[in-house]
């Protein structure tokens, strides 16, 4: 799917039109980088929410989840590191008065760089009978140079972001001709950090430091309630404690629609175990994410594993599991194997013991801890990009539609009487209120059936259940079904179990 930029512009579009996305505070003109879901965006986010929950709370006896507070005590983003060192470095280019992550532009120009790798490659593969890519990628002279010089500068990025080098950042900016995507020029101010911790004001602490945070992430709550969990769950390491919640970053550059948003939401499960086997952990939990998404069907080929060069000073291994989103692979995912940095932080800042008892070794410990932690809205973005599809049928006509996975879809099935007349229209009601009962159903009798059909389409409807002249006389309907089109009769009294999820 790589770099297409105008199917891009049409799922954003199509996002709005069909109540899904809307830009915030839209009347005012938005406000940048934040987002509001419309109707059926509630419901697929609400649906992905469930799929991750059940997958990881209901169905491992070992963990838990909780729900914290946004707000926190100030003291816990000193722990955490966040007050120090939660920075992306910036750049100005000085003649369009843009601001960019330093770090972005460089990897911007890698993807470029891939980007024609990817071109010599689909064209090779056209040219060729029994095409062998990685001979090619090993081989092809000009593949091998491109893949050296992404190499180099990969590497020479991350040795300069673990250094905190600025001005090598700024350095490796010029000497690869980066020129600002707006001016076209190469004028650029020097790199600075930027914070990213939204900060308010909170009125009743007593110390008066009234200064807190909106919480980047929302694995910090997991970890001060660590021992609270510990003890009222009777939980035995290994064990997990799962959150969904909202978190906020200031992002420096917010684009790629609900990619990088300002307020966005986290899926985090802190899995704490023995030290010495967090590897084993983590080696185990990169396969269950992979396994999770996989499931959802929508191909092997949309993921890859980016393993860490640079990692954080308290991560002793991590990766991404990036996704093909329609700009290129991005990062969907992070799974960290975080030692036991954050609890021993905690210990040391809040002077209270975070240990664990282990009746099997009857040693004390601060666990290691491997987590696991995934954007909603990017999983949304993934889902919808991946679903959308401009279909040209076989009469020339072309639908869109969302092929999106069954048990994501907002509304499961419409109902839809063929004409409004004969008391089609009352007994297609009636159905209607039969199926609301077990799964989101809509009922339209507007316009001809052709289009309603369509607007199912394009909401990702799985099924649409037709009630016609037959129906009034032996009580079956017709399915449609979204993806293949095809339709069967099925009786009014088997509806329920045909349609499947
Ligand atoms: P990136 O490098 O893209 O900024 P990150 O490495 O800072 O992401 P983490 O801190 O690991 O991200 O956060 C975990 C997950 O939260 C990410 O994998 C992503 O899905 C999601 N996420 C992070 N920042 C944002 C954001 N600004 N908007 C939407 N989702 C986000």
């Amino acid at each position: 799917m790589a770099n297409n930029e105008e199917l891009f512009k049409k799922i954003v579009a199509h996002a709005k039109e069909y109540g899904f996305i809307f830009p915030s505070s839209e009347i005012y003109d938005g406000l940048a980088a934040v987002y509001d879901y419309a109707q059926y965006g509630v419901e697929l986010k609400n649906n992905i929410k469930q799929y991750w929950w059940k997958a990881m709370v209901q169905y491992h006896e070992n963990i838990v989840g909780i729900d914290s507070a946004i707000f926190m005590h100030p003291k816990i983003w000193e722990a955490s590191g966040h007050v120090s060192a939660f920075n992306d470095p910036l750049i100005d280019n000085k003649d369009s008065k843009k601001r960019y992550r330093a770090d972005v532009l460089v990897e911007d120009y890698i993807q470029k760089i891939e980007d024609k790798i990817n071109k010599e490659v689909e064209k090779a593969k056209k040219r060729f009978e029994n095409f062998d890519e990685t001979l090619y990628r090993q081989t092809n002279q000009r593949v091998v140079d491109y893949q050296k010089k992404i190499d180099d500068v990969s590497s020479r990025l991350a040795k300069l972001l673990n250094d905190n080098d600025l001005v090598g950042l700024r350095d490796l900016i010029i000497e690869l001709e980066i020129a600002c995507p707006i001016s076209g020029t190469r004028n650029w101010t020097d790199v600075r950090q930027f914070n990213l911790m939204f900060a308010t004001k909170i009125g009743s602490l007593s110390d008066g430091a009234d200064t807190i945070y909106l919480r980047p992430e929302t694995a910090q709550g997991i970890f001060v309630n660590f021992l609270n969990v510990y003890k009222t769950g009777r939980m035995k390491v290994p064990f997990g404690i799962a959150q969904i919640g909202k978190a906020f970053r200031n992002e420096i550059v917010a684009r790629q629609f609900i990619f990088r948003m300002r307020e966005f939401e986290q899926m985090e499960m802190q899995f704490f175990v023995r030290p010495g086997e967090e590897l084993k952990w983590f080696n185990y939990w990169k396969e269950e994410r992979m396994k999770w998404h996989l499931a959802l069907g929508m191909g092997e080929k949309s993921y890859r594993f980016h393993d860490h060069e640079k990692l954080a000073h308290y991560a002793n291994a991590a990766t991404d599991i990036e996704f093909d989103f329609p700009f290129g692979f991005k990062e969907l995912e992070g799974i960290h194997s975080r030692t036991d940095f954050d609890l021993s932080q905690h210990e040391k800042f809040s002077g209270k013991k975070l240990r664990y008892f282990d009746p099997e070794t009857n040693e004390s410990y601060v666990p290691y801890v491997i987590e696991t932690s995934i954007g909603v809205d990017r999983m949304f973005l993934s889902v919808l990009s991946h679903s959308y599809e401009e279909q040209t049928l076989e009469d020339g006509s072309v639908r869109t539609v969302l092929h999106l996975p069954a048990m994501l879809a907002p509304i499961k099935v419409a109902v839809l009487p063929l004409v409004k007349k004969d008391g089609m229209a009352e007994k297609a009601t009636e159905i209607a209120n039969m199926l609301r009962k077990e799964m989101m159903c809509q009922y339209d009798e507007k316009d001809a059936i052709g289009r309603r059909y369509r607007r199912q389409d394009a909401i990702g409807t799985p099924y649409c259940v037709t009630v016609d002249s037959q129906t009034m006389e032996d009580n079956t309907v017709t399915i449609r079904e979204r993806d293949s089109m095809k339709q069967y009769r099925v009786a009014i009294d088997q509806l329920v179990n045909s349609l499947k999820f």
